[in-house]
């Protein structure tokens, strides 16, 4: 894990935008710097030197994440001791991250500086480290690749338990289990199971309701492995299905690896979202795709980039996006195609194989 060159990336961009030192207090952004995983730090960076701030309960486990990195575990509130320490170490612009630092959290960073040094000392900046987290390095792309490979493997599986009269939460807890028999840590996100009418909810929970003689069932889910997410969609069908229900796959579908055949470095992401809106207009659907095309996914479920119309952003290699264009409609059915693609400096490749073809079980 290349920790350092994460660090200096990060600082870079913090002195880019102004900052002459960097204040990281989000979860996944100090996992991706400096490797440490509890709660309750803040790591600063500041003139090539890294500190990382947290309690007593953390006294083993942050030397041994955290290797490289300065660790003090503060007898007073985190924030306090790292605030304390900016001002020691003659910081004058402090970045931090506005995106995630409530503002009771901001006022708190203010009352722990003396008076004479608060005004103009913390620079708000956008998402500093989660812009680096965007494109991911080897290591992160390895850690991707287990991930979806884990959650394709689930899915092939549990095609063979998928059956009428099993309820949506069985269906789940089910899945859920064999991920965390497998080595999941945890899943990414409470897994979704629709079926039915109920497959007409972009994000319907699990429940109670009973998996249909004749109908739909949508499953997305994915798995954490080593702190990475996966995240797919696959829709398959109960019994025989009606013309119309299979010519909607097959729009979803088709408008779906249009999305993921433009994917590429430079072009944008509003670019592979007119893709695929474009094939579920052309069949007269599109006003029953009510959600963006697709998103970033790394250390968090939802990451930038964001794969909606008129975004400007361009993809970069390294990149890992979803593509997964749905169609909703209320009282009948739903349809959701979701595949994880890494951006490579050609093209694509989809990380997450399973059979996307039609599937009448
Ligand atoms: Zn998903
Ligand atoms: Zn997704």
């Amino acid at each position: 894990m290349n920790f350092r060159a994460r660090k200096t990336a990060a600082s870079r961009a913090a002195k880019a935008a102004g900052a002459d030192g960097l204040l990281v207090t989000h979860r996944p952004d100090l996992r991706y710097l400096c490797g440490f995983t509890g709660s309750n730090a803040a790591l600063v960076l500041a003139g090539g030197k890294s500190v990382l701030f947290t309690d007593g309960r953390y006294t083993v486990q942050a030397k041994s994440e955290a290797a490289g990195t300065r660790v003090v575990i503060a007898k007073k509130p985190v924030m306090t001791a790292a605030c304390e320490w900016i001002v020691e170490a003659g910081i004058q612009r402090c970045g931090f991250d506005a995106a995630v630092t409530t503002v009771a959290t901001l006022e708190a960073m203010r009352k722990a500086v003396p008076a004479k040094v608060r005004r103009g000392l913390f620079l708000a900046l956008e998402s500093p480290v989660s812009r680096l987290r965007q494109v991911k390095d080897a290591d992160e792309i390895r850690k991707m690749r287990a991930a979806a490979k884990l959650g394709c493997s689930l899915f092939d599986d549990m095609l063979g338990y998928l059956q009428p009269g099993l309820t949506e939460i069985d269906v789940a807890s089910t899945l859920e289990h064999r991920a965390r028999l497998a080595g999941a840590e945890a899943m990414s996100f409470p897994t979704i199971v629709a079926s039915g009418e109920r497959s007409a909810l972009p994000h319907g929970h699990a429940s109670m309701a009973k998996l249909p003689r004749r109908g739909f069932v949508t499953m997305d889910f994915g798995v954490v492995l080593d702190g990475y997410m996966s995240d797919m969609t696959r829709t398959i069908h109960l019994g025989k299905a009606q013309p119309e229900e299979r010519d909607v796959y097959d729009a979803v579908l088709e408008a779906q690896e249009a999305g993921v055949a433009m994917v590429a470095p430079g072009v944008t992401a509003g670019e592979i979202d007119e893709a695929a809106r474009s094939v579920l207009r052309r069949a007269g659907l599109d006003r029953w795709f009510t959600h963006s095309t697709g998103h970033g996914v790394g250390l968090e479920i939802h990451e930038g980039p964001r794969l909606a119309a008129k975004q400007t952003q361009k993809l970069e290699e390294g990149m890992v996006i979803t593509v997964e264009p749905g169609v909703y409609m209320p009282g009948q059915f739903g349809i959701r195609i979701e595949d994880m693609v890494l951006v490579t400096s050609r093209g694509y490749e989809i990380l997450t194989p399973s059979i996307k073809a039609w599937i009448e079980l």
